[in-house]
Order: C-alpha cells, then sequence, then structure tokens
C-alpha cells in the first residue's frame, strides 16, 4: 500500500514536469493533480519523461476514465511514438513522446496527394493485469505492402512491433480492465516531407498513437443491419482496395452516411466491375455460413485481407469447418443461415440483416450462432483463457 502511495506520488512529481502542449490536458492528468500544471507551462523533456520508470512502475493505476462507457471515439493518452525516414528510406530510432499536435508542411505528400496508409492493432488486458498484443507482426508486413504500393518508405517489422509495444506500455494506464475494452493503437505512415510536383514524398514520419475503445458499432454488441450499395464503390482491379491506404476511406463516407440515414449500421460493397459479387463492409471483412460451409470474398487486390480474417480462417478450420475464400454473387446472401464481419475494431460481429435492391434477408444471430462460438476463442486466446498454441499472442 505505502510502496504503491510512493511510486504513485513520484509518479505525480515526474508528471508534472511534462509538457501538456497539445490535446485535452484535462483527460489526461491524474485526480488530484489540477495544482501542479499551474506550475509547468511547456517545457518539452518528454523523451525522458517517456521511458523514466514511473511510467512503468506504476502497473494497477488506471487512467480516470469510466470504463463502462466507452465507445470508439477518439481519447487522448498520454503518449505517441513518432520517427522520420533518413535520406536513404530506413528511419530513425523512434521514441515515445507525449501525446500532441504534430506540425506539417503545407506541401507535405500526405496533405496534398494522400500518400498515407495506416494500421490498427489492440493491446489486451488479460485477467491478471498483464498486457498481449495480438500478432502485431502482421500488421507491419501489411504496413510494408501497402508503403510499397503507394511508395513509400517504411518501417522494418523489428521498428513497427517495437514501435507498438512502446506506445502500448508508455499508456497502459489506458488499457481498460478485462472485460470492460481494449487500448485500440494507430500506427500512421505518412508522406511528411513538402513536394509540389506529383512524386512521392522526400520524408517519411511514422507514429503510433493509442485510445482505449469499447464496442465499434453504437449497436454496441447487437447484430448490425447491413446495406447493399450498388450506386458506390469502395474499390477497383487495380487500385488500392487491398491495402490500409488512407485514401480509401474518405470515399465511403457518402455510401455510410446514406446508409445510417436509413437506419442501416453499415455498408456491404459489391465488386465494381460485375456488380454482383461481395467484398467488404466499409472497414470490415464479411464472412457467410451455409451448415458447415463458411464462406468469404477471396482477397485479390481490392479486399482488404484482414489480421481478423486470416485468424478466424484458422480457428475455424481447427473447429471442423470447411472454409472457402471464394467469389461469392449477392444473391447468395438469401441463402445464407448466418453472416458475420470481422476487423480488429469491430471484432466478430454478427449481421441480423442485410437490404439489397428492397429485399432484406434475416439471418440466425442467437448465441448458439457460429460466429459467436468463433469469437469465444479467438478472443480467448487474446485474454489468455485459451492457451495461445498459434504464437499469436504476445506478452508485453
Ligand atoms: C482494417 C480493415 C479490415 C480489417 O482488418 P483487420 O486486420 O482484421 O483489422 C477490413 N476491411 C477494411 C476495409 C479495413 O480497413
Amino acid at each position: 500500500m505505502a510502496a504503491a502511495l510512493l511510486r504513485r506520488t513520484a509518479c505525480l512529481r515526474s508528471l508534472v514536469h511534462q509538457s501538456l502542449r497539445g490535446g485535452d490536458a484535462s483527460l489526461r492528468q491524474p485526480k488530484g493533480a489540477d495544482n501542479y500544471y499551474r506550475y509547468t507551462s511547456g517545457t518539452p523533456s518528454c523523451l525522458q519523461q517517456a521511458s523514466s520508470p514511473c511510467v512503468y512502475s506504476n502497473e494497477d493505476e488506471y487512467a480516470d476514465l469510466d470504463w463502462d462507457k466507452l465507445g470508439f471515439g477518439s481519447i487522448p493518452t498520454d503518449y505517441m511514438y513518432i520517427t522520420k525516414s533518413a535520406k536513404d528510406g530506413n528511419f530513425e530510432q523512434g521514441h515515445v513522446s507525449r501525446y500532441g499536435s504534430v506540425e506539417l508542411n503545407p506541401a507535405a505528400g500526405v496533405l496534398n496527394y494522400g500518400q498515407g496508409i495506416y494500421e490498427g492493432t489492440k493491446a489486451y488486458r488479460k485477467e491478471n493485469g498483464h498486457l498481449v498484443l495480438f500478432r502485431p507482426d502482421q500488421n507491419a508486413i501489411r504496413m510494408k505492402m501497402g508503403a510499397d504500393r503507394m511508395c513509400m518508405a517504411c518501417p522494418s517489422v523489428e521498428q513497427f512491433v517495437e514501435a507498438v509495444k512502446e506506445t502500448a506500455l508508455a499508456n497502459r494506464r489506458w488499457v481498460p480492465p478485462p472485460g470492460k475494452g481494449t487500448l485500440y493503437i494507430r500506427p500512421l505512415l505518412i508522406g511528411s516531407g513538402p513536394i509540389l510536383g506529383l512524386s512521392p514524398a522526400p520524408e517519411f514520419t511514422f507514429l503510433v498513437y493509442s485510445s482505449p475503445v469499447g464496442n465499434y458499432f453504437k449497436e454496441g454488441i447487437a447484430p448490425l443491419n447491413l446495406y447493399v450499395e450498388e450506386e458506390f464503390h469502395r474499390a477497383s482491379p487495380g487500385g488500392t482496395g487491398g491495402v490500409k491506404s488512407i485514401t480509401n476511406y474518405a470515399p465511403v463516407l457518402k455510401a455510410l452516411a446514406n446508409a445510417k440515414s436509413r437506419g442501416f449500421s453499415d455498408v456491404l460493397y459489391l465488386d465494381s466491375v460485375n456488380k454482383k459479387y461481395l467484398e467488404e463492409v466499409s472497414s470490415c471483412n464479411v464472412f457467410l455460413v451455409k451448415g458447415n460451409l463458411i464462406s468469404t470474398p477471396v482477397a485479390r487486390g481490392t479486399i482488404l485481407a484482414g489480421v481478423t480474417r486470416r485468424s478466424i480462417i484458422e480457428i475455424a478450420q481447427d473447429q471442423g469447418y470447411q472454409v472457402d475464400e471464394r467469389t461469392i454473387a449477392v444473391e447468395e446472401l438469401f441463402d445464407a443461415d448466418e453472416v458475420f464481419c470481422t476487423g480488429t475494431a469491430v471484432g466478430v460481429a454478427p449481421v441480423g440483416s442485410i437490404t439489397y435492391q428492397n429485399r432484406r434477408a434475416e439471418y440466425r444471430t442467437k448465441s448458439q450462432s457460429v460466429s459467436e462460438e468463433l469469437y469465444v476463442i479467438l478472443e480467448g486466446i487474446r485474454r489468455g483463457l485459451i492457451e495461445d498454441k498459434k504464437g499469436w499472442t504476445i506478452e508485453i
């Protein structure tokens, strides 16, 4: 008790020396620290602070947040990781610094030509309080592929994983208690150097920030109602649908807004050539279940091959299901027993209905559903309730 108190006091003391530039400090400051902040205008000594033992020693301390009210909003946490590429395209040794705004040249490649890719991964808290990352190497590899497509320099897999680890550890008090949510971690690679003519930016910045999250959809864990979009498309052959390019997301906002205004949860996109085959949802992959067969659209460049998608395919096969990655005609929606979506942010989300051309298909979503069976296993592995025989988790 006394030791914990001492640690906490030491930590508070250290905190008051930190700069509070950027973000909403009131969300971050520990209880009782109000008086100190008055005396601490802009001391930019973040680097030492970030790696000071204080951050890592208050293991059992949680940020002051109502963990029962988490949605998928952006809540600023204490630290972010940042580094930039040198002339040779290699990235400098990065570091965590205080979370805050970044400064960009108006001619930055990302601002003018959309040269940017992102990733999404999570830190989970096990019942014993320890923190776990789930397959961050897969995100690192995907970022490398995306960077190649977008003509960007990219950190190595090791550097990426290390950055995710450091960000999670530095913000550990923001990792929600088990069962309340997770710390969503957002690695971001942007063309930060100035460029006027169309060409790759001369410098890239890699940063990793995080936010505690609960359910992605406002429906919570209630089944989703999807709308099959026919006017707008998310991706096209030869385009960038298969990588997490920032340029893939603003263009779907219109379709998403239309669907939401009509009471739907999200949009299910069709292929842009035949307008007939299922692709995916705005930010997650889709699966159909029919008897013992689980099908998901094959990822051939227009679909983002999710880490969750791949993991669920493997778990389903282990459970004795037949899993097919194939071309799925939209008409098959009316023949499926069950449909669900997968993604780091959404988890494994059951779909209650899908509407296509004024026809509405409804699905099984009860607790005996296949999606629930698979989700329980996936979540069990992440939370340390089921032994991880696949080497998917990294305790940090
Ligand atoms: C991120 C994303 C997914 C899910 O990928 P995960 O690796 O499982 O998080 C699926 N579709 C789109 C369009 C995405 O952006």
